[in-house]
């Protein structure tokens, strides 16, 4: 006997169709002799339609007023779910964040899970019956309700299931597992069977959306096996799990890319100590993350530099005016930006134990007369800036490069 934690993302309680198969899915695994805790998103496009009354009504919204908004997606399809397995022939009883409870900070729209209480899910599976518990949702010490940002209904999952201890979580969703790469421009792309953590980490924050990152976070964390498949069919989809030997004899497992970048470059700075730690310091102050960074060497004779650095698309319009200003204060020549960049990077534990790996990818690109514009790495990742234009043809040569194109 098995505790099993099944999420369902908003195409999966769509409809009330569907909501109907989340029920018989739930109590089908119920009677091959699981407990079954389920966690449900709000129905598709419900979220944003949410947040776009409450934008209506404010400019800016109360933040403490939009978290109540935002979280009443959660609570109709929980209790419709509960409701579905009841005609189902089945026991449920929808749970609310506050009702678990499911303890936050108090960070409207981007709060933190800090602890779950096991109890209620405990008390309801004693009594035979299936917890639905409403994700993306919990309460802060003033009892306030607080929402843990877009997507966080994985988050809800993964913690719910690090907290009961549960063998497996799955998260059901509109595709059938997490691709080698994006099928949509690289029709090579496959289905991986099974990815570590990290790995997922590198490729979640890279652009695979699939899974909200802090719950791969959270279930890295806690050891938490999560089965990322689809509510469609009962075909077995991706597993994301802790590291072994077979995982790691794997070299690349995905390649992605980021559109959300673009490049700054800071023409003729004072080449001495203190000038990149106070330009990148103020860019921190301001909240911006800013990702790769490079620093050409001064000519010689001349002790001025060029610092190039690339942050999100998403952030340049409020940087760029403060990014001016102390560029100025630094004493550098001028400004320039460039928005017409992709970061392309290939990811796999394999790449601790196999040299050489970047220099093929460079080749790779080269080959297509892609230039690279900046390079960044870490111990499982590689990653390259290039022209958008070559988005598609560099990720279908890297991937064909180093997966195949079978
Ligand atoms: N309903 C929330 C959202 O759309 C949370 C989730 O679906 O995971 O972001
Ligand atoms: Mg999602």
């Amino acid at each position: 006997m098995a505790l099993v934690v099944q999420k369902f993302g908003g195409t999966s309680v769509g409809s009330i169709e569907r909501i109907r198969n989340v029920a018989r899915r739930a109590l089908a695994t119920q009677k091959a002799g699981n407990d079954v805790v389920v966690i449900v998103s709000a129905m598709s496009g419900e979220t944003n339609r949410l947040l776009a009354l409450a934008q209506e009504m404010a400019k800016i919204p109360d933040a403490r007023e939009m978290d109540v908004v935002a979280a009443t997606g959660e609570q109709v399809s929980a209790a419709l779910t509960a409701m579905a397995i009841h005609v189902e022939g089945g026991e449920a009883r929808s749970l609310l964040g506050h009702q678990v409870k499911i303890l936050t900070d108090g960070a409207f729209s981007k709060a933190r899970i800090k602890t779950i209480q096991g109890t209620k899910i405990f008390d309801t599976l004693k009594k035979g019956r299936i917890a639905v518990v409403a994700g993306f949702q919990g309460v802060d010490e003033n009892g306030d309700i607080t929402t843990l940002g877009r997507g966080g209904s994985d988050t809800t999952a993964v913690a719910v299931a690090a907290a009961i201890g549960a063998n497996a979580c799955e998260i059901y969703t509109d595709v059938d597992g997490v691709y080698t790469t994006d099928p949509n421009i690289c029709p090579s792309a496959k289905k991986i069977p099974r990815i570590s953590y990290e790995e997922m980490l590198e490729l979640a924050s890279l652009g695979a959306k699939v899974l909200q990152i802090r719950s791969v976070e959270i279930a890295m964390k806690y050891g938490v096996p999560v089965h990322v498949r689809t509510s469609f069919s009962d075909a077995e989809g991706t597993w994301v799990t802790g590291e072994d030997k077979a995982l790691e004899d794997v070299v690349v497992a995905g390649v992605a890319y980021e559109k959300n970048e673009a490049r700054v470059h800071v023409v003729n700075v004072p080449d001495k100590p203190g000038i990149v730690a106070e330009l990148f310091g103020d860019i921190a102050d301001k909240n911006i993350s800013v990702d790769m960074i490079i620093q050409n060497v001064s000519r010689e004779g001349q002790d001025r530099a060029n610092v190039t650095f690339t942050l999100a698309k998403t952030d340049l319009a409020r940087a760029k005016n403060f990014i001016e200003e102390v560029a100025k204060r630094l004493g550098a020549s001028g400004v320039r930006y460039d928005e017409d960049v992709v970061k392309v990077s290939i990811v796999g534990l394999g790449m601790r134990s196999h040299a050489g790996i970047a220099a093929k990818m460079f080749r790779l690109l080269a080959n297509e007369g892609i230039n690279i514009q900046a390079i960044s790495t870490s111990e499982i990742k590689v990653s390259c800036l290039i022209h958008a234009k070559y988005t598609e043809l560099a990720v279908r040569t890297l991937h064909d490069g180093f997966i195949g194109n079978k």
